[in-house]
């Protein structure tokens, strides 16, 4: 029986292992891909139907010009596109759903001064995003808190509960009061990605570097708005990236 156990754990983990874009780290996630496309349109329509969308037409243009930029970067041909400026001036946060669904927060673009700046922001999510680190989350999540229901049949019997799961998992969820801050890895590796993003897109990596240390110094010392509690900041973070911009400026020039 323990055997037989073995057998199948090691044939689950041989085709639920995939390789991250970019970094090539190879990574464990429990759910198939179209099912987490499935999850991400969920999870996207659930908050949109409780979020104003913001009608400014300046920030709306500037989401959607800079979205397409590094949405054609990212080469993702089974994501369908959206992006959303959603109206809440209190909440300084964005995110990118599997799928491609896109919502930056008036919070957020009040602090970004150009496209390259939003680029930076946008190059991160969707770093998160291609790398399927909130299927990676939601795999231990689903683990832990549904003792290792099959997703499939978690949605059918838990629909509530897993869609809340996906929330926290990917970081979209801001009336939860749940913040699971991703890990550190996730975070470096959501740099790194997004650097090349924006690079491949045409804005100067350099201004991930100046962005970051912008919000650092405007942030140091005072309570965290959520995308910083999720994102810490630290000097380490800034210097890591300082680090990753050589390898971010060859696709740079070769575009
Ligand atoms: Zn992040």
């Amino acid at each position: 029986m323990r055997r037989l156990t073995l057998v199948i754990s090691a044939f689950f983990l041989m085709v639920s292992c995939q390789t991250v874009p970019y970094t090539h780290r190879k990574s464990l996630v429990l759910i198939p891909q179209p099912l987490e496309l499935e999850l991400g349109l969920n999870t996207y329509r659930e908050i949109l139907s409780k979020s104003r969308l913001s009608h400014n037409r300046k920030w709306i243009t500037m989401v959607n010009r800079v979205g397409r930029r590094i949405a054609r970067a990212a080469n993702h041909p089974s994501y369908r596109w959206e992006f959303k400026v959603i109206k809440n001036d209190k909440v300084i946060n964005a995110f990118c759903l599997p799928g491609g669904k896109i919502a930056v927060y008036t919070g957020l673009m009040k602090l970004v001064s150009n496209d390259a700046e939003l680029a930076t922001v946008i190059g991160h999510e969707v770093g998160h995003a291609i790398a399927r680190h909130g299927a990676e989350r939601m795999s231990y999540l689903l683990l832990a808190e549904l003792g290792g229901m099959a997703l499939q049949e978690a949605l059918k019997k838990k629909p509530r509960k897993t869609l809340k799961l996906a929330m926290i998992a990917y970081g979209a969820g801001v009336t939860l009061g749940v913040i699971l801050p991703y890990s550190r890895l996730q975070e470096y590796e959501a740099d790194h990605i997004g650097l090349i993003l924006m690079a491949k897109a045409g804005y100067d990596p350099h201004v991930a570097l100046t962005f970051w240390e912008k919000m650092y110094r405007k942030f140091r010392g005072k309570e965290p708005p959520e995308f910083l509690s999720t994102h810490p900041l630290t000097r380490h973070r800034i210097e890591r990236i300082k680090k990753l911009i050589p390898e971010a400026m060859r696709y740079y020039h070769k575009r």
